[in-house]
Order: C-alpha cells, then sequence, then structure tokens
C-alpha cells in the first residue's frame, strides 16, 4: 500500500519530532463515549487516530470516555470494541476507562481548590447563565467566587459526601469572567448528580463534567497528540490552562498534550448525529441499531460494507481544518474498489422469467463453467449447471425491442453467458397479455470455452440459472435511507418549507425483500461472505438471519452510481 499522504496533523507531528519534543514518541487515542453505537464519522476518527499511531511507530488508546452517569451501559461498551476490532485496530494493553480515574480527577480537583483555582459556585444554573454574559457583553463574577479556600474545600467534600441536593452546588474553575472566550468564564468541572454508573456504581454522586475530565484523561495516559472536531476548538484554551495549572501542582510531567482541531466527517444524503439516529430506530424508520440502511458500523457490517473500504475512504477524504460534505457516492466507491478485488462472482437472477429452450434434450442437464473471480484466475472455477429450463431477468426479454436493445426477442440472437448462444423463437403468455415465458433454440456448436464458441457473433450476453437446479433465496435490495443530499435542510427558494425535517427526506424505497433464484453454490455461502452478483452488484450474506444452508443476502452497492446527475 502507498505511503499515507500528508495532512496537517502528520506535519505537527513531524515538526515535534524534529524538535525532539516527544522523543519520537507518537500516542493518540479514540475516546468514544459508551452511549450509543459507532457511526461513519466515528470510523474516521479510528482509522485517524490508529493509522498515525501505526505510521509513526507509536500506540493508539481505546479511552471509554465514561463520566456521564445516566446515558452510558455495558452493552455500548462492548459493541465499540467489537467495532475496532472489526475496522482492524487493536489497542493492545491500552484500553481504559475514564471511571477509573474518578480519584484522581477529585485530587485534581481538590488541588485546583487549596490553589486558588476553583470555587463552589451556589448560584442556580438560570442565575449562572445570566452572569455568564455573552459574545458581546462580558461576564460577572459571582458573589460565590471570593469563597475562602477553607470554605470551597468544606462545601467540595460535602458534595461529595452526599451532604446536598443534585444541582445545589458546583464547582467552577476560577480562569476569568471578562475573557472574551465563553468557555474561560469560569467553566463549571463538577456537578452533584445521584446516578449508578455503569462501572462504578454508587460510589460517586458527584462527577466530572467533560471539558475537566478530557484534558485530565489525556495527560494521566500520556497522550502526545489529541484530536478532537473543530467544535472543541473553543476550548483549547481551557485544556491548555487546567493542564498548566495542574503541571505546576506536579500532577503531570510536561510536555503536556496538545489538543488539535480536524474537521467531523459530514456525508450526504446520511444523518450521524446520535439523536437523530436515536429516532430513527424509536419511531420504526429501520429496523434497528444495525438496520443496513443506518451509517452505524454494526449496519454498515450487516450492509456488506467492509473495513478494508472504510480505511481506504478515510484515507481518500484525508482530514483538513474546514467542515466539508463529502458526497455518499465517494464512501460507496471506496466499498465497489475494496469489493471488486475481494468478491468471488456469482450468478443470481432477481427479477426472474423463464426461458425454455426447445430443441435441448428433455430432463437433461451438464456443467458450465464460470471463472470465481476475472481478476484471479487462481481462484479457479465452479460448475453451473444448464438445463433447458433456465431463470433469466425479465428485462432481458422484449417481444417488441425498443432501439439499441440488443439482448431477447424474437429472431434475435444472444449469448447465455457460460453457456450457449440462444435464438428467441417467441414467448408465451397468460390471459392478461403478461409474459409467462421466453422461447429460444439453442446452438449446440456455441458453448462457452470450446472451438465453436465464438463461431456466431451476438451483441447480448445474459445471466442465468437453471431452474432445476436454483436456490431460491430472499434479497434484500438496499439503498440510500435518504432520499435527499442534505436530509432535513430546508430546499434552496422554496420559501413554504420551513417545517422539514429530516424524516420528511426518507426514501421510501430504501428497502425492497424479493425472493430471487441464485446458482446453486450460493445455497453454501456463510454469513458475512461478500459476492458479486454479475451486472447487479455487491452482496453480503446476512450476517443476522442466514441459517445453515439457507443464507438470505443483503445489496451492499449496485456496480455503479444511478443518483448521481
Ligand atoms: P455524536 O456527535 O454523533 O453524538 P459524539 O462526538 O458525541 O458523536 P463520542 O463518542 O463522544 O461521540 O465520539 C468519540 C470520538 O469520535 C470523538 O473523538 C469525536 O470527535 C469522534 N467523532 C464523532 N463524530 C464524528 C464525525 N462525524 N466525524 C469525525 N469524528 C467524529
Ligand atoms: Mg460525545
Ligand atoms: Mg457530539
Amino acid at each position: 500500500t502507498a505511503a499515507p499522504a500528508s495532512n496537517f496533523i502528520r506535519n505537527l507531528i513531524d515538526e515535534d519530532n524534529r524538535g525532539g519534543k516527544w522523543g519520537g514518541r507518537v500516542e493518540t487515542r479514540f475516546p468514544p463515549e459508551p452511549n450509543g453505537y459507532l457511526h461513519y464519522g466515528h470510523a474516521k476518527s479510528i482509522c485517524l487516530n490508529f493509522g498515525l499511531a501505526q505510521s509513526y511507530g507509536g500506540a493508539c488508546h481505546l479511552r471509554f470516555d465514561d463520566t456521564n452517569p445516566e446515558k452510558e451501559e455495558q452493552e455500548y461498551v462492548d459493541s465499540i470494541i467489537e467495532a475496532v476490532h472489526w475496522l482492524g485496530f487493536d489497542w493492545g494493553e491500552h484500553l481504559y476507562f475514564a471511571s477509573d480515574y474518578f480519584d484522581r480527577m477529585y485530587a485534581c480537583a481538590e488541588y485546583l481548590i487549596t490553589s486558588g483555582h476553583a470555587y463552589v459556585e451556589s448560584l442556580s444554573a438560570e442565575e449562572m447563565r445570566a452572569y455568564r454574559g455573552t459574545l458581546t457583553e462580558a461576564g460577572r463574577e459571582s458573589p460565590y467566587r471570593s469563597r475562602s479556600v477553607e470554605e470551597n474545600l468544606d462545601l467540595f467534600r460535602r458534595m461529595r459526601a452526599g451532604e446536598f441536593a443534585d444541582g445545589q452546588h458546583i464547582l467552577r474553575a476560577k480562569v476569568n469572567m471578562a475573557s472574551p472566550n465563553l468557555n474561560l468564564r469560569d467553566p463549571a468541572i463538577y456537578r452533584i448528580r445521584r446516578a449508578t454508573h455503569h462501572r462504578t456504581g454508587d460510589a460517586w454522586c458527584i462527577y466530572p463534567m467533560y471539558t475537566f475530565a478530557h484534558p485530565i484523561e489525556d495527560a494521566i495516559e500520556g497522550i502526545t497528540h489529541s484530536l478532537c472536531t473543530l467544535e472543541f476548538e473553543d476550548q483549547r484554551p481551557f485544556y491548555d490552562w487546567l493542564l498548566d495549572a495542574l503541571a505546576t501542582g506536579g500532577f503531570f510531567p510536561r510536555p503536556l498534550p496538545q489538543q488539535i482541531e480536524f474537521a467531523r466527517l459530514n456525508l450526504t444524503y446520511v444523518v450521524l448525529s446520535k439523536r437523530k439516529l436515536i429516532q430513527l430506530v424509536d419511531e420504526h424508520h429501520v429496523d434497528g441499531w444495525d438496520d443496513p440502511r443506518l451509517p452505524t458500523l454494526v449496519g454498515a457490517r450487516r450492509r456488506g460494507f467492509t473495513a478494508a473500504g472504510f480505511r481506504l475512504f478515510a484515507e481518500r477524504i484525508g482530514v483538513t481544518k474546514s467542515d466539508t460534505w463529502i458526497d455518499l457516492s465517494v464512501l460507496e466507491e471506496c466499498m465497489r474498489e475494496d469489493l471488486n478485488l475481494a468478491a468471488e462472482r456469482r450468478v443470481a437472477v432477481l427479477d426472474p422469467l423463464r426461458l425454455v429452450i426447445t430443441n435441448y434434450p428433455p430432463g437433461h442437464s451438464e456443467q458450465c463453467e464460470a471463472p470465481n473471480h476475472p481478476l484471479k484466475p487462481e481462484l479457479g472455477k465452479r460448475p453451473m449447471p444448464f438445463s433447458g429450463e433456465l431463470w433469466i431477468e425479465r428485462e432481458d426479454f422484449m417481444e417488441t425491442p425498443a432501439k439499441g436493445f440488443h439482448r431477447l426477442y424474437p429472431g434475435n440472437m444472444a449469448r447465455l453467458r457460460y453457456g450457449y448462444v440462444v435464438r428467441c423463437t417467441g414467448c408465451e403468455k397468460d390471459a392478461d397479455g403478461n409474459v409467462t415465458a421466453v422461447l429460444c433454440e439453442y446452438l449446440p456448436d456455441t458453448k462457452s470455452g470450446t472451438p465453436g464458441a465464438d463461431s456466431v457473433k451476438v451483441k447480448g450476453n445474459l445471466h442465468w440459472v437453471s431452474v432445476a437446479h436454483a436456490y431460491e433465496a430472499q434479497v434484500r435490495l438496499y439503498d440510500r435511507l435518504f432520499a435527499h443530499p442534505y436530509p432535513g435542510n430546508r430546499r434552496e427558494g422554496d420559501p413554504e418549507d420551513f417545517e422539514r425535517s429530516y424524516i420528511d427526506d426518507l426514501n421510501d424505497t430504501s428497502k425492497l425483500t424479493i425472493h430471487a433464484r441464485l446458482e446453486p453454490a450460493l445455497a453454501n455461502a456463510r454469513p458475512e461472505d461478500h459476492f458479486q452478483f454479475e451486472r447487479h452488484g455487491y452482496f453480503v450474506a446476512d450476517r443476522i438471519d442466514s441459517t445453515a444452508g439457507a443464507p438470505v443476502f443483503n445489496r451492499t452497492v449496485t456496480l455503479k452510481d444511478s443518483w448521481s446527475k
């Protein structure tokens, strides 16, 4: 594989290495909060953090940022571990839980109090908001800001001991109420919250705030470069202020970890916010968290998207400092590129129409051979039974051909791929005039792979499966979940469209379940085997609904992009 492209983060790391800042050490982390399933956006962050560590010979930590007891659950921890492994990354011994640092975080908070860097606030949340000011108006200092160290320490210890109600007091960093950066106007760093934590149970009734906890987590673990998305840019000054204060107090050695922001992934036709994903699941717009249409990684895996495809995508889109939209077709194309090499070819008839070869010996069948992969002859060939009754795609026959149609119509010849050339002689219809069978004669000398194969030149080349041998299975044809590139965004030039929600932009035909006729070899597919169904696209044997000997298939992506204009 090619060397990773340079980007502003790699440039910063190279600069650090040239200056000897970390003695060549590169340590990153992926810090999910275990409050939901990972999505495509997290895949970008995982590939970035683990990829950087890999290419610099460093380490990437998997850290559960579990400082928010209400929404966090073991189920999410397990699914995140599985998803990161699935993407092909390993954290070695570097698996951490922020909740394991609660004692140390508490000690940091007491130190901030004793060194005059923090105080207990007793204003209500509403009053605090009013005192904080706005972007254009400086904040005012709370009357509680001048509490003595002894009083602050006593109150904070009693907060911890459970003497106060939730919300009655809060611990704030003492920074600068006049700062133009709202995040520096004495941010809250500890709150009282009586909630059972998924790991620490009821040991604590106070919990650290994200802005306080995250820099400490990074410093405890010796992270060198702490990558986060652009929304956190305004929090960097506090990150630095806090770690500087704690390093001065001897809690951490210098140099201190550096926060670096990059643009989050925005994808057209996709929503990536947890709140919206929860609504889609709760309101049953999809069939659960692992619905192949959802942009979760569990959904992607069921869809047949591959880890290598995600890694290729992350490399291709790179990292930048400005928010942009990536077209979903870029991700789909990465999956096609990976699957084109990875997936063996098979034959499937999705919309079956019977084809009868009137001059083929009745009751007879024979083997044809089809290559498993046109680019990898070493994968060999497989037998495909051929007989006098075959399934073909309904769209491969037209009684009255349209201009440029080279497949089957009365009088025309076409090749049954890996089989024979046939000449169409007519069709059968039901009382309503629907075509029920296509009638053909085959040319016995034209079998593929024999010397006579090329003796007759034809333009059409169709796929087929033998009726007597076909494996009939459920196939789900998945398409984009949303029909609009920016779900929920008001349409340009439509003044009536104020109320539009992303729910209004759901694609009605994002899932179609059909019963297809597949070549018999597909009955042996194991869950998560990927295939290209010739002429149709890439499919995967569903990892949940398949049973031994009876796989069902999900369409991962069509062969070509049918969405771009
Ligand atoms: P969401 O905003 O969807 O609720 P989150 O940011 O709250 O996600 P976390 O579990 O806190 O989810 O995220 C873990 C890591 O993944 C963070 O470092 C975050 O920056 C990164 N991340 C989350 N969403 C994206 C995205 N769309 N693009 C890139 N990185 C992301
Ligand atoms: Mg978060
Ligand atoms: Mg978020």
